[in-house]
């Protein structure tokens, strides 16, 4: 804890007053261009892997980087993407999925979690993921079936989101875009899905867009 504390008096004595003018044009006012919907994963940071400035990016975290379908109900997340896309009116979605996701590696083995009844259920909100990977790699070993089910749960949450209706209307208006990302913490690499290939590639490499505006 001591780390944190001794974090935020360098923050306060180096870094907000060389940003103090950022900050003060962000007071009373955000505008971010970004809903950026990740895993609650200490090793996963958005605004490191992206470089983003406070203001940048409105940021949802959910274990496994789930996103309940609006008919779940779920105010948490459901108030966070309803916020960020009517309120605050933010014109791309990113949904990113991580490698070496214990989310992921508890929904292959279940008893990882027998002791853990919030995340057990909270973890159905991927099982169309794993039925699809489950069903379409039967042979593959269990690191190959984890990366499938870690990148294959971005896009069922991918539609997940699109059940939202503040999402699904700005979708029918064309001025929403959403993307699929996975950064592997090894590498530092981020990969995005590529529509046409129908795979995961470097993302400087590929188009990002899964829906919206062409
Ligand atoms: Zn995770």
């Amino acid at each position: 804890m001591q780390k944190l504390i001794n974090g935020f008096h360098q923050f306060r004595t180096t870094v907000f007053p060389r940003e103090r003018q950022l900050f003060r044009s962000l007071a009373h006012h955000q505008q971010p261009e970004v809903l950026f919907i990740t895993c609650a994963d200490s090793r996963v940071v958005p605004h490191m892997i992206t470089q983003s400035r406070p203001g940048d990016l409105f940021v949802c975290r959910t274990v496994g980087n789930q996103i309940p379908q609006e008919r779940e109900m779920d105010d948490a997340v459901s108030s966070a993407i309803e916020y960020a896309v009517e309120a605050l009116g933010v014109k791309h979605i990113v949904v990113c999925g991580h490698s070496d996701c214990g989310a992921m590696k508890a929904l292959l083995r279940p008893e990882r979690v027998a002791k853990l009844p919030a995340t057990a259920a909270w973890l159905r909100h991927a099982s169309a993921a794993k039925s699809l990977v489950m069903h379409q790699h039967q042979d593959a070993n269990e690191n190959a079936v984890l990366r499938l089910l870690e990148e294959e749960n971005v896009l069922v949450q991918v539609e997940n989101l699109k059940t939202h209706a503040s999402v699904a209307s700005r979708l029918r208006n064309g001025d929403l875009q959403l993307h699929a990302w996975f950064y592997e913490i090894a590498s530092g690499e981020i990969l995005t899905y590529n529509l046409d290939e129908e795979c995961f590639s470097p993302l400087a490499m590929a188009k990002t867009q899964l829906g919206g505006a062409a």
